[in-house]
């Protein structure tokens, strides 16, 4: 069996078109809205069950028919990766269930109002579930806010979903090492900077981390107009196995 996971979303809470912004990202963005970027989030789908990863996609009931989605994976309460819930929740039907770090604040008024949505799964770091067949093993990330990454497996082969994400946790980074991963999608908002940013990386630190990971392949969401405006200037600077990652991108293992 496959993990087939698609982006539907690769932006920074900064990702062209950015309001107001005449940078060549975000004209380029305007003149042409394959050049879009929404927010950071995507589906992974494994024999016919879909999980959504994050929801910071405005219209998620247009990509998603009633009954279509089997449940919401969510690594933090930021609204960048909610706020799609928002609207979603007052639908009819059957409960979807939500897994999330245990952050009893939430985001608004989710937890009051959860509508077709149940909140009762908490995540907490390496404690592996599973679910319809897919083993899901949480990863505590540095960020602003508490976050978890994912790896799921399934027959011996391994995706983690590392956002939002700072530098890794010294315990993270043994586990991934420890588990080789086929596919690592990770949070790079940001171009080389002097002094790494504390609750995202930017391209110096993710380099890093490919070299002290060692994925097979490797591929960067949550990207800013502030990155796509260096990978305009700086077309090949990326090596062998690392990608930008794109809206509606599919990644297969
Ligand atoms: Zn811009
Ligand atoms: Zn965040
Ligand atoms: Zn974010």
């Amino acid at each position: 069996m496959t993990m087939k996971f698609t982006f539907l979303g690769t932006g920074s809470v900064k990702a062209a078109p950015v309001y107001g912004c005449d940078c060549p990202v975000c004209q380029r963005a305007l003149a042409n809205t394959d050049y879009r970027r929404h927010p950071a989030c995507g589906v992974l789908e494994v024999n016919g069950m879909r999980l959504l990863i994050d929801a910071g996609y405005l219209n998620l009931e247009q990509k998603f028919p009633p009954g279509s989605l089997d449940a919401v994976l969510l690594t933090h309460f930021h609204m960048d990766h909610v706020q799609g819930l928002f609207p979603m929740r007052w639908g009819m039907g059957k409960t979807i269930p939500v897994f999330s770090p245990d952050d009893p604040a939430g985001c608004d008024d989710l937890f009051k109002y959860p509508g077709i949505f149940d909140f009762s799964q908490k995540t907490q770091p390496f404690e592996t579930f599973v679910f319809q067949g897919l083993s899901i093993t949480p990863v505590p990330l540095v960020h602003s806010k508490l976050t978890m990454g994912y790896v799921f497996e399934l027959d011996g082969k391994r995706l983690a979903y590392l956002c939002d994400s700072g530098t890794l946790r010294r315990d993270v980074e043994t586990y991934l090492q420890t588990h080789s991963i086929d596919l690592m999608i990770l949070d790079c908002d940001q171009p080389p900077l002097e002094n790494a940013p504390r609750n995202h990386n930017d391209l110096t630190r993710a380099l890093q981390i490919f070299d002290q990971v060692k994925p097979s392949q490797l591929v960067l969401t949550h990207i800013s107009h502030n990155l796509d405006d260096y990978f305009m200037r700086h077309p090949d600077c990326l090596p062998e196995n690392l990608h930008i990652g794109y809206d509606n991108q599919t990644w297969s293992i």
